[in-house]
């Protein structure tokens, strides 16, 4: 038998999570952002549940291939562009739209040699000082693209850098719409926080969104809003068993370097889930997680293959019981990634894409995938 470890896959909650931001999103077209990997779900996986959005918008011509691979006809969009000339010819192949933000790809694109004339995403630095072209550069660089043959159609676009936090888009908004209000062209601006805090406000919501993160179901803005208060759920589950238990005395240690010291008699657990599998190292004791669907804590240091649990809350658990480290339990229970992001000061984006290779991955059958 292999290492008990798990993870899972829920097609169902993909859709439940896509159906919830397109409620936030006005009629705004939705791109099903499945870069890295769908955030460490696998493209593959995720493709069932996320079927039923507008568009899918990636990073690696790699995960174009695999979406064009998987039958999907609709569009596909390259978040960052094209990073060589003859990217380029893929994206004519494989009928590929794609960010365009800087002078260097419009270069490229004048000297492609194409048929079929390109869609192209105009992307503006409207204050977040990562990529895009300034506002004072903004215009002429529609014009330069707007120019060549290669060129079928300009959308414009842009990133929020405070759109999980207090500050807002409003500044950002501002510096788009007074640079490009006259410009032709459709719009695409908001992220998951940005649909989910401020799709009311049709400006942000505009022509497509592209949330990630809300569609695997973590909070894009967890320190004030949960995954449960936007409505969201998890779409992956890290499961695995307990393979040891432990009677402590009072004041036995558990653990490299003894971190954790037993305040008095009491039972630990033992699972098969380390940071080799992706689960974060820095969780410090205390950590939630769930032994038979109950709420526990971990104890001790996270160590390369295991992990220990106060057994406490459940006395009745015993060797193979179910340990959910993230997502659902089987009996439904639910302990958010968000909360043991938090624990070990981290996000939940940075541990779904971190979930290890050597943790085999499984996606739930659905009464819906069933039917087709
Ligand atoms: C990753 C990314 C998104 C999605 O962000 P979330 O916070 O996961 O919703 C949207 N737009 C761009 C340009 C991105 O790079």
């Amino acid at each position: 038998m292999p290492r008990p470890i798990q993870a899972t896959i829920h097609p169902e909650a993909l859709r439940a999570n896509l159906a919830r931001v397109r409620l936030a999103a006005h009629d705004a077209r939705v791109w099903a952002v499945v870069k890295a990997n769908a955030y460490g779900h696998g493209v593959a996986r995720v493709f069932e549940g996320l079927r039923g959005a507008d568009g899918f918008a990636v990073l690696d011509l790699s995960e174009a291939q695999s979406l064009r691979a998987l039958d999907w006809r609709g569009p596909v969009l390259l978040l960052e562009g094209v990073f060589e000339q003859r990217d380029l010819e893929l994206c004519s192949r494989l009928d590929l739209w794609h960010v365009v933000h800087t002078e260097a790809q419009i270069d490229m694109l004048s000297r492609h040699k194409t048929q079929l004339p390109q869609r192209v995403f105009l992307k503006m630095n409207s204050g977040m000082n990562r990529l895009g072209f300034a506002p004072e550069r903004f215009r002429s660089a529609w014009a330069r693209l707007n120019a060549l043959p290669q060129v079928e159609e300009i959308s414009l676009m842009t990133h929020f850098a405070h759109a999980d936090d207090a500050v807002g888009v409003q500044a950002q908004m501002q510096v788009f719409h007074d640079t490009s209000h006259d410009l032709l062209g459709e719009r695409s601006l908001a992220n998951s926080a940005a649909v989910l805090r401020h799709g009311a406000d049709p400006q942000v919501a505009a022509d497509w969104v592209r949330p990630g993160i809300a569609l695997y179901g973590s909070s894009p803005d967890h320190g004030l809003h949960n995954a449960a208060h936007w409505g969201l759920r998890p779409a992956m589950s890290l499961r695995s068993q307990l393979i040891g238990l432990q009677a402590l005395k009072a004041g036995d240690e558990v653990g490299y370097g003894g971190l954790f010291k037993a305040p008095q008699a009491m039972y630990i657990g033992v699972v098969a889930c380390g940071y080799a599998d992706g689960y974060p190292r820095h969780a410090p004791s205390g950590t939630p997680v769930l032994v038979n669907g109950v709420r526990c804590q971990t104890v001790g240091r996270v160590s390369m293959d295991m992990l220990c649990v106060d057994l406490t809350p459940v006395p009745q658990a015993s060797l193979g019981s179910e340990v959910t480290l993230w997502g659902q339990a089987t009996a439904g229970q639910v302990l958010c990634i968000d909360e043991v992001a938090a624990a070990a000061g981290t996000l939940g984006y940075e541990l779904m894409c971190a979930l290890a290779p050597r943790v085999p991955v499984v996606v739930e059958a659905s009464a819906e995938s069933d039917r087709h």
